[in-house]
């Protein structure tokens, strides 16, 4: 081992005890919006480690400031709690000695135990913060969850934050551009009726395929170096085959990592529900789901730095190379209030958001390096 500073050592030491956290945080079930057993459990664990001053917030954030009494240079060092899985019974981790699997594994729950350990050791360093730091396994990031944690701590610290980091997915990717998004579920109803009495009587499943016919022959908006999507994820409605429809809906989203195509699409959208409501035929409800804003103003240099510094410490812990991607992950929110953000990985696994998901046990401690040396740029 080259490694025999002061973080070296920890690493190499305490690989046992975040194996042990690990299988700790991922046998407490927590779906978006039912975090607080991760919550609570956090909030035991970094207390036990001697922090002070920790907070569970309304949103099932847990919160560790440390030095941020009466400043506003605070840096977020942030990993989320949630999982897409909706199971309230524990899952268990289970080992081949190579890959540890389990729902969640990797996304988030790697990525939030490192944090918690690296931010033992700055605990037990005694090393003082240069700026003040706020340490948060926040809530709410998978999906539905609408990224409700961040926008909380967002608010508690509103005009405060300089930079934010967030610690999720794998270190060959980072994720440095915003894709923000809009959600909706439309409802779609009309008359029906029998299928042979009341034949020709208006159909919501017919009158709610061809708004979708038409979501799907918008023109997508073309701007340089953006990507835009959209896509109709579900649908259903209707009683029986002898029925005429009297009820469908659907859920329907569009995404961008540019703010304008996003609105462009936002106006066609609503031109056809528009549209379709002027027909008088049946009646379209929508109601918005999901709001994941886009990039805002945000200093390009600053930004810039934090991305390029990030990669190089990447690349410099794994060995491998580090490519930079645009997606949807907890710093559109600091990042549409114009502070400069960054995703950073710390492990190398598969299938995310799948009930096979694994992650390679020999990541961990590239993991732990990476995120410390993230860290240790704000501390003295
Ligand atoms: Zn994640």
């Amino acid at each position: 081992m080259k490694c025999k500073d002061p973080i070296g050592r920890y690493i190499e030491n305490s690989i046992g005890e975040l194996h042990e956290l690990l299988a700790a945080l991922v046998r407490i079930p927590a779906p978006s919006h039912h975090e607080e057993a991760r919550a609570a459990f956090c909030k035991s664990w970094l207390e036990a480690q001697g922090a002070t001053g920790v907070y569970l917030d309304e949103a099932n954030n847990c919160v560790y400031p440390i030095n941020c009494e009466g400043r506003d240079d605070l840096v977020v060092f942030a990993a989320h709690t949630d999982t897409v899985f909706p199971d309230l019974e524990p899952f268990e981790l289970k080992s081949d000695g190579k890959r540890f699997y389990a729902p969640g594994v990797g996304d988030d729950t790697a990525c939030l135990a490192v944090l918690l350990m690296i931010a033992k050791f700055f605990l037990q360093s005694g090393r003082k913060p240069s700026c003040g730091i706020l340490i948060v396994a926040n809530a709410c990031e998978e999906g539905l969850g609408n990224l409700k944690g961040v926008r909380q701590i967002m608010k508690d610290y509103a005009g405060r934050v300089r930079k934010f980091y967030t610690f999720d997915g794998t270190y060959d990717e980072l994720v440095c551009k915003c894709v923000g998004s809009h959600r909706y579920e439309v409802e779609c109803k009309t008359v029906g009726g029998h299928s042979f009495s009341a034949f020709g009587n208006p159909n919501a499943i017919a009158e709610l395929a061809e708004v979708i016919s038409k979501l799907y022959r918008v023109a997508l908006p073309q701007k340089e170096g953006a990507r835009t999507t959209y896509n109709v994820g579900m649908i259903e409605g209707g009683t029986s085959v002898n029925a005429i429809a009297q009820s469908a809906k659907m859920l329907y989203e569009y995404r961008s990592d540019n703010a304008e195509c996003l609105s462009d699409m936002k106006a066609q959208f609503e031109e056809i529900i528009e549209q379709a409501n002027r027909s008088g035929v049946a009646k379209f409800e929508v109601r918005t789901i999901g709001v994941r804003p886009c990039e805002g103003e945000v200093d390009p240099v600053v930004l810039r730095e934090m991305i390029e510094d990030a990669v190089a410490v990447c690349e410099a812990c794994s060995n491998i190379p580090c490519k930079q991607e645009s997606g949807s992950t907890d710093c559109n929110v600091p990042m549409s209030l114009g502070i400069p953000s960054v995703c950073v990985g710390l492990y190398l696994g598969h299938g995310a958001h799948t009930r096979e998901e694994f992650l390679e046990i020999d990541s961990l401690p590239v993991g732990m390096h990476i995120c410390f040396q993230i860290m240790q740029k704000f501390f003295l």
